[in-house]
């Protein structure tokens, strides 16, 4: 080969390697852009958004999306408070003979409460108001709520308490009956959420909201999503990190709210069928094709416990799963999953 040959094929590679470096550099700035990333605070919580996009163009897109997404979050915070008397759930807690006529949204959602009573045998049920409303008077108090203040107030529980009547209006029968939707409303908002960036036609996105999630189509990275299952028993440790896609997680567990009295710590969520507080379960994280299943479901699952909450979860079949941390009778913590559960550990 002579010098000149020599030098053309020095050139090429130059060329080439030139070509090579330009074209990562390139396809990682497109990548580190595609990512669309959006937060408020809302519903009592910390949620965050995010949008894997292709192309700038899509970003004036996203952004229409995104302001779409935070109306109805902030409008299902408004009409669903269970502190604001002017909200829909404020109107029915405290109405009179007359029936309220609340916001389409808040009739499904109720109408939907209702239904996943019935699906978790009483254990989920949003008239367990005047239970969470004694409980917090009782931790005031510093004095456990005593089995008669408990019985008293047995009629007021259930949807029986409660008309559905045409035009969107609820009628409450019984004046000591309330409903709360806390336990569902941050599941029912990330659907919305979730049907509202699809409708924009994007399909790889996440909605956090406190640790509850949903997860469409694939992250930013072409990989599944990785979401942590948080450790009740070692703050700030994962027990497990889940690779899913178009599923929702969320986890209920006394680990971060509960009553506390005379130095105990009590779940903040109550049995409705005793109006004890359940504190047999430590954590129930439960996957779902939608966030407002897996939401009524984790909350549901620490009433249940282990055994009976794991039937219900593989009776429902399809991609529903769980993982619990329940106590032994020892006190000792212990972890159990349905069957499907293991699917989601694998990448
Ligand atoms: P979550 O964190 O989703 O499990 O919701 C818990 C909240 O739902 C509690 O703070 C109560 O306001 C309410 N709640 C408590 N027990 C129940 C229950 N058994 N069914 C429905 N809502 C409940
Ligand atoms: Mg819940």
């Amino acid at each position: 080969m002579n010098d000149t040959n020599k030098q053309i094929i020095g050139i090429c590679v130059l060329i080439v390697v030139g070509m090579i470096l330009w074209f990562r550099l390139d396809f990682n700035a497109v990548k580190a852009d595609q990512k669309h990333h959006e937060m408020r605070m809302v519903l009592g919580t910390v949620v965050n958004v995010d949008v894997c996009i292709e192309t700038v163009d899509e970003k004036a897109i996203v952004m229409a999306a995104m302001s779409s997404v935070w109306k109805v979050f902030f409008e299902i915070e408004r009409s669903m408070s269970k502190y604001k008397q002017t909200s829909d759930v404020g109107l029915i807690n405290h109405s009179d003979i007359e029936p309220v006529e609340v916001a389409p949204m808040t009739y499904e959602l109720i109408e939907k409460s209702f239904k996943f009573s019935e699906l978790t045998m009483g254990a989920f049920d949003i008239s367990v108001m005047p239970y969470v409303h004694l409980w917090s008077e009782s931790q005031e108090k510093g004095v456990l709520p005593s089995d008669q203040d408990l019985r008293a107030l047995k009629d007021a529980i259930g949807s029986i308490n409660f008309s559905l009547l045409a035009a969107k209006k609820i009628k409450r029968h019984n004046k000591q009956s309330q409903i709360d939707l806390g336990a569902i409303a941050k599941g029912f908002a990330i659907d919305k959420a979730a049907g509202i960036l699809s409708g924009f036609n994007f399909v790889d996105f996440m909605i956090d909201a406190g640790g509850d999630v949903y997860v469409s189509g694939r992250n930013c990275n072409g990989k599944k999503w990785r979401i942590g299952v948080r450790d009740p028993r070692k703050k700030e440790s994962l027990l497990d990190v889940l690779h899913i896609s178009d599923v929702a997680v969320t986890t209920s567990g006394d680990y971060e709210r509960y009553f506390e009295i005379d130095g105990k710590r009590y779940s903040h969520i109550i049995d409705p069928r005793t109006g004890k507080s359940a504190n047999k379960v430590l954590s129930a994280t439960v996957i779902a094709p939608t966030a407002v299943e897996a939401d009524a479901l984790s909350t549901a699952l620490c009433v249940l416990g282990s055994v009976e909450g794991e039937a219900l979860i593989e009776s429902l079949g399809g991609d529903y799963a769980s993982v619990m941390i329940e106590k032994n009778e020892k006190g000792k913590p212990v972890e159990s999953a349905s069957k499907k559960y293991k699917k989601y550990l694998k990448k």
